[in-house]
């Protein structure tokens, strides 16, 4: 359900309508949007009565939220959300609303010179937010696994180093406090997009999350997992679409081009495109990074590696920093014609 705010209540009646939810034993989440405060009544709908909600004062309507995914809805919240993630000692980068993340980076992180490296021509490419994964999901238990929090210490201090917030992946439940002490943002990877423990545990912590779409996850089933993240009480979420599993064996994964806007017109939530993961092929990776944002994506997640044939994950897929650089070019021109900005 959602509660829609009278426009004249007071600060004492939304508080009063706030605990009077809680008292029902039902969570609330407040919305405040330029011309109206939504509330979300979270919890077994079957259980909810709408009348002795409409009857607390400054309520104006009680509504049902007709989507499966309720606070990642539209109906939740009219107006596309802005994620902010913090940088210290500077302003927070912002995503969503306008705002660009432009996430690049090595796809593990190998070593503190190989990062600083990267990290710095990223940066002066136009990057505004540093990859670097310390915990890998490697389909082979033989291949490469991250370095761990040896990783995550390098990645922290690259970031600081040149100015980036950091995002990495967090793949176990019991990693989250670590990952928390050295990232600004975790990674939800696309093989833990429906590890609800883990969703949980990142809804708790107070930092933002890139959610990935998982390898056979429907839009939906992508929606329900922030859902679980929003739920906990973290509405900093940025979704991510990474291509899904197909029968096409040219490509990495079938880039769901469709899933941007599609998203949009359901959630409020911003989504961005990681074109790396989902062609696996340097060649394709700006085209779709250049369609991505035409389509309304708000960023783009990309592999750069100064060598990608010494690369220890995703070598293949890599863009060298040059080809990055000229791809934000294309992306700053693309970004001006539909109205957003990268900084
Ligand atoms: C990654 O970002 O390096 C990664 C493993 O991505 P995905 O979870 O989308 O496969
Ligand atoms: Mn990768």
């Amino acid at each position: 359900m959602i509660i829609v705010v009278r426009p004249d209540s007071t600060h004492e009646q939304i508080d009063h309508i706030l605990d009077r939810i809680q008292e029902l034993g039902y969570k609330p989440h407040i919305s405040r949007g330029e011309l109206r405060t939504i509330i979300g009544v979270i919890g077994d709908e079957n259980k909810l009565q709408a009348e002795p909600l409409a009857a607390i004062p400054g309520v104006e309507q009680v509504l049902p939220i007709l989507k499966a995914f309720k606070l990642a809805s539209r109906e939740f919240h009219a107006a596309d959300s802005v994620v902010e993630i913090p940088v210290p000692g500077r302003a927070p980068v912002r995503v969503g609303g306008g705002y660009m993340a432009m996430i690049a980076g090595p796809c593990a992180v190998e070593s503190a010179e190989i990062l600083d490296d990267i990290a710095g021509k990223v940066k002066a490419a136009g990057a505004n937010i540093l990859r670097g994964g310390a915990f890998k999901p490697r389909t082979s238990p033989y291949s490469f696994q991250g370095l761990g929090e040896a990783g995550l210490k390098i990645l922290q201090e690259a970031g600081r180093k040149h100015g980036l917030p950091v995002v990495t992946e967090v793949m176990d439940p019991r990693q989250v406090e670590m990952v928390y002490r050295h990232a600004d943002m975790f990674q939800i990877g696309a093989r833990n997009m429906q590890n609800f423990d883990l969703l949980r545990e990142v809804g708790q912590a107070r930092k933002p999350v890139l959610l990935k779409r998982g390898l056979s996850a429907t839009v939906k089933d992508l929606l329900m997992s922030a859902e679980y993240i929003l739920s906990e009480g973290n509405h900093q979420v940025v979704l991510c679409e990474r291509g899904v599993r197909s029968f096409e064996e040219s490509t990495r994964n079938m880039f769901d081009l469709s899933a941007i806007p599609n998203v949009k017109g359901q959630s409020h939530l911003p989504i961005i495109a990681d074109p790396s993961h989902a062609t696996g092929r340097p060649d394709l990776i700006p085209a779709m990074a250049r369609a991505a944002v035409a389509a309304g994506a708000d960023g783009v997640h990309i592999e750069v590696h100064s060598c990608p044939e010494k690369a220890l994950s995703d070598g293949p897929q890599a863009l060298l920093p040059d080809q990055y650089a000229s791809l934000v070019g294309d992306l700053r021109r693309l970004a001006e014609v539909v109205g957003k900005y990268i900084f």
